[in-house]
């Protein structure tokens, strides 16, 4: 057994096997030449055979979408066409195999690309197969997300939204990952399924051979075990009571809301007794699309997510592309530094009609779906910026327009940001990340992402008082809403709505109805001029004690 000890971001205990989400693999190299073109292209076709074999036998194993997924991936393995066209590069280009496998799906990808529509949807899957195959040629695993075929434990250097869009939750027991932060989206996906993980474990990807894993989501510890260890899955939403009326004890209103990304998570979101939505993702609709999706296909989309919450409030985010969530219709070419590059409402300057679309989209989705929509902007400045996207969403018909707030310089200047705005809603994850100048998917940098650091509630707490001089409400969506002490001490810096994922709604509202807000405001007070994030914690903890 070792022990490694990193951040816990998602409650709970949990054990069983490891399945380890490889790493992409280089580009194959163009040279050397192969010694016998011929002998060399010959081992393309038992590659994909061997591919497509191990889906086929997955897909005779599992059943509904997932089956014909499988199917679908191992037919176009086999393509004859691909083949064909990868063996011939071999022959008459003398290519190495992989390359010669990479370059033939690339040109099958760009073919489906131009070709648009559903069509295009299928790109995605020209790569899988083709990393699969390149991978199998080259004796390595492929990269990503293993087939997961018992409840395992996933232990990753760090996962990228695109990663886990496929996720099985009922085969995922916890995550455990090298890098990243409380922010990062190995957190919000865990806290959304409602399982334990554990960021930054630094050293665990380079330890002997991983079999078992024990999880700890509370404490941060990680113990690794070389031998087969019990499956257990944590225990869920256990026995909190909450009455769903959000609010602290003497009656002051303070909104639970929810952080939802699908149909699937707003479901969720109402089981769990949200009172509402207070951050769509909508990016997530478009994660998957090699070309912007029309408006007819957003509206549809948004539509479906918000329609479990008719007649209810509802945040919508527009896209927040760029940085870690690139997107490849939108072909923003390579930045230097892309987290502080044209992303968020930055990319809709430069073209405004795909915001103008998605703003018809949405307004057409409330229409559809009966929820009280406002909508919002990622990655906002400055006043202006707010200004200029709260002219177009009201030019969309669209009634309530606010932005969030990510940028140090926004909080700073929030009374004029709030004035040309309807409401504001706090992005801690990327506030705290901009505000430390410390990347939140940084395992090195965890500490400094800390919702707790004095640093960054003293900037909710300049916006909590410039939207009580303004009369408007100040929301916090980012992760440290979900943390059910600091979600008091938020109140207690004048945030008046709480949004996170579903499985902490009811842990979240019910600690916030344990206290009356004059409690809160003193913890609030206390945590704000702890000289550290770990004596704010205990400040807090110790007043509301
Ligand atoms: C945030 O930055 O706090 C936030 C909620 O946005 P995202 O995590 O999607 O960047
Ligand atoms: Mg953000």
């Amino acid at each position: 057994m070792s022990l490694f000890t990193g951040v816990g971001v998602s409650s709970g205990r949990a054990s069983g096997p490891v399945a380890r989400v490889a790493e992409a693999l280089p580009e194959p190299a163009a040279t050397p030449a192969p010694a016998d073109a011929a002998a060399e292209a010959r081992r393309i076709r038992p590659a994909a055979e061997a591919v497509a074999n191990r889906l086929f036998e997955r897909a005779g194993v599992v059943g509904g979408e997932a089956k014909a997924v499988l199917e679908t991936t191992a037919a176009m393995a086999l393509d004859p066409a691909l083949l064909s066209q990868a063996e011939q590069l071999v022959t008459n280009n003398a290519l190495p195999a992989p390359r010669a496998v990479h370059e033939a799906a690339n040109g099958f990808a760009d073919a489906l690309r131009n070709a648009g529509g559903y069509l295009a949807e299928r790109v995605r899957d020209i790569h899988d197969v083709r990393d699969r195959v390149i991978a199998e040629l080259l004796g390595a695993t492929p990269p990503g997300v293993p087939d997961l075929d018992r409840p395992s434990v996933l232990l990753a250097r760090d996962l990228a939204p695109a990663d886990t869009a496929d996720l099985d939750p009922r085969l995922v027991l916890a995550l455990v990952t090298e890098e990243g932060g409380p922010t990062s989206h190995t957190a919000i996906l865990a806290r959304a399924l409602g399982i334990p993980a554990v960021v930054a474990a630094r050293g665990i990807l380079a330890a002997a051979p991983v079999v078992g894993v024990l999880v700890d989501g509370d404490t941060g510890s990680v113990e690794t075990s070389g031998e087969p260890v019990r499956t257990r899955a944590a225990e869920r939403g256990r026995g909190v009571d909450w009455n769903g009326a959000g609010g602290t004890a003497d009656g002051h209103a303070v909104s639970i809301v929810a952080n939802v990304g699908s149909a699937a998570d707003a479901r969720l979101a109402v089981e769990a007794g949200a009172q509402g939505v207070g951050l769509f993702r909508t990016e997530f609709c478009y994660l998957g699309a090699d070309e912007e999706p029309d408006v007819r296909t957003q509206r549809a989309a948004y539509a479906e997510v918000l329609s479990p919450f008719e007649g209810r409030p509802v945040v919508v985010r527009t896209l927040d592309a760029g940085a870690d969530k690139p997107l490849s219709f939108l072909d923003m070419g390579t930045e230097p530094n892309p987290a502080l590059g044209v992303r968020g409402l930055r990319v809709c300057f430069e073209r405004p009609g795909v915001l103008d679309r998605q703003l018809e989209a949405i307004a057409g989705a409330e229409q559809d779906s009966g929820a009280k929509v406002s909508v919002m902007a990622p990655m906002v400045a400055t006043a202006d910026e707010a200004a200029w996207f709260a002219d177009r969403v009201r030019a969309a018909g669209l009634g309530r327009a606010g932005v969030m707030i990510e940028v140090p310089a926004a909080a700073l200047t929030a009374d004029e940001v709030l004035d040309a705005v309807d409401f504001v809603s706090v992005g801690t994850n990327d506030l705290a990340q901009y505000v430390f100048a410390a990347d939140r998917m940084s395992g090195a940098l965890a500490g400094l992402n800390d919702p707790w650091q004095p640093a960054l509630l003293r900037l909710v707490a300049l916006i909590g008082q410039a939207g009580h001089r303004l009369g408007k409400p100040v929301g916090v969506c980012g992760e440290a809403a979900s943390d059910p002490l600091l979600a008091g001490v938020l109140a207690g810096l004048g945030v008046s709505s709480l949004s996170m994922g579903a499985a902490a709604v009811p842990a979240v509202g019910s600690a916030l109805a344990a206290h009356p807000l004059v409690a809160y405001q003193k913890a609030a007070e206390e945590a704000k001029n702890a000289p550290n994030a770990a004596r704010a914690r205990e400040a807090a903890f110790a007043t509301l004690q």
